[in-house]
């Protein structure tokens, strides 16, 4: 699975210096202001370039989320905490899936076929850069969040 840093296109044990210069390289490279410029430089087709505005536009409010989560010695441990176990579930059967897509934002909700709940935090989706695994609060079943657009 894809993590924050790889998003970053750095180390896991980077030091905080240089996450921050791959998350302003990174911006560079992907702002939408960025791409609206080579866009009336070039004379792509309009197709092409508003998928590629809308896929920059999500990747960029992610990167800004691993910044701010990974700029943090506290936030980042939480996070590599959270990634170790998201990287231990990658084996698992899963059982159910939705798309992020589908879920609202504020209040994210998938319920199980036991009758109860996966417990999914805001948090599992802002810092999600592909697919994580959640497992139901109430059996041994897991759901899978995919993310379409990654
Ligand atoms: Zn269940």
């Amino acid at each position: 699975m894809r993590s924050l840093y790889s998003l970053l296109n750095c180390e896991e044990s980077a030091s905080t210096s240089e996450i921050k210069s791959a998350y302003f390289g990174f911006i560079r490279r992907h702002h939408p202001d960025k791409q609206r410029q080579q866009e009336s430089e070039t004379s792509s087709t309009d197709d092409v370039i508003v998928g590629d505005q809308e896929e920059g536009n999500d990747l960029v409010k992610i990167a800004k989320v691993a910044w701010e989560t990974l700029r943090d010695r506290e936030s980042r441990s939480v996070y590599d905490n959270w990634l170790r176990e998201q990287r231990l579930r990658q084996t698992v059967l899963v059982s159910d899936e939705v798309a992020a897509d589908n879920l609202d934002e504020d209040e994210p909700f998938h319920a199980c076929r036991c009758g109860g709940d996966y417990p999914i935090s805001k948090e599992d989706l802002s810092r999600m850069v592909d697919d994580i695994i959640i497992p139901c609060a109430s059996c041994s079943l897991f759901l899978r969040i995919t993310r379409s657009n990654t």
